[in-house]
């Protein structure tokens, strides 16, 4: 029987990797024939992560075929997901975002729950099935959660991850506050990636009721140094909107030390990011305290919209 490939979103992050490794290793327990999979390169904190537990990164995939059976990990949208997945059987999905743009023509299991990170839902996979965690993969567990809440800083937090996170570093025999900082420091040393490269390192795609539009992100411990680079940034953005036909193209550089965002917003629907947050002063602004676009810039933009 062929494998059922387990992968997460394009433009991959720490929770869609770790998500398609831990799953499998959940699954292939539970004795199923899958195989991790992810679209798209790493970023620096992934590579980190997995170079620290000394995990290889899942088989690079270039869309999937016409009736291959996928597992989704930390997404659901057909836009964020593997080319072709309109034609693919889908078995499965786990993830802790919003359900959109997502159908299917036969029944399957849907995992949804609004936690900060799907990882904080496969940890109760792995009880639910009386399975144990060994340390390497209590490690990835931990690197997901602490990535996609910021160490716990983020809004999208909740107690739920916050217990996660203790339990998973007990058992990974780590301080995860420490080696935290660290794995997310490394995701910020974006000083050898071009202006193209940094819109896409974390870049979704989202509808803003009709209007297109892209949201990208990146993480920084020194915004002032990444401002350095406005104009480049701006030039590729530019490019960005007028391929695709973008309406608003809102770039969030967070600071996560002290959790705060610069934004850079470009395209004709720019009044839609003026309504939600403040007025851009040379197509910039600063929003205190904004750190996750799921929770604090998408919505926003959608009230707007
Ligand atoms: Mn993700
Ligand atoms: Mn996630």
């Amino acid at each position: 029987m062929e494998e059922v490939l387990i992968f997460g979103h394009k433009s991959p992050d720490t929770d869609t990797i770790c998500s398609a490794i831990v799953l499998e290793n959940l699954l292939k327990k539970l004795g199923q024939n899958v195989k991790a999979a992810r679209n798209g390169e790493p970023n620096k904190e992934t590579k980190f992560a997995l170079n620290y537990f000394n995990v290889e990164l899942p088989e690079l995939i270039n869309g999937v075929e016409e009736g291959q059976e996928v597992i989704l990990v930390d997404h659901n949208e057909f836009s964020q997901s593997a080319d072709g997945i309109e034609n693919a059987k889908i078995k499965m999905v786990v993830d802790h975002h919003r359900v959109h743009e997502f159908e299917t023509a036969d029944p399957l299991y849907y995992r949804a729950e609004p936690v900060g990170c799907t990882n904080t839902i496969l940890l109760k996979m792995y009880k639910e099935n009386g399975v144990e965690i060994d340390k390497t993969i209590a490690g990835l567990m931990l690197s997901a959660i602490i990535s996609d809440t910021l160490l716990l800083k983020s809004p999208t937090k909740t107690a739920e991850d916050e217990k996660a996170v203790k339990e998973l570093a007990k058992i990974a025999g780590i301080d995860y506050e420490a080696y935290g900082l660290e794995m997310l420091k490394a995701g910020t040393d974006l000083s050898d990636y071009s202006a193209e490269e940094l819109i896409n390192l974390d870049c979704k795609k989202c509808e803003l009721k009709d209007k297109k539009s892209r949201i990208a992100q990146v993480n920084t411990a020194d915004i002032p140094e990444m401002m350095t680079r406005k104009a480049e940034i701006e030039a590729a953005m530019q490019k960005v909107i007028d391929e695709e036909g973008l309406d608003l193209f809102v770039f969030a550089i967070t600071d996560i030390i002290n959790s705060n965002s610069q934004a850079i917003a470009l395209g004709k629907e720019t009044a839609i990011f003026e309504r939600a947050f403040t007025t851009l002063e040379d197509n910039t602004a600063f929003l205190p305290g904004v750190v996750s676009r799921k929770k604090q810039i998408l919505p926003v933009l959608q009230e707007n919209a």
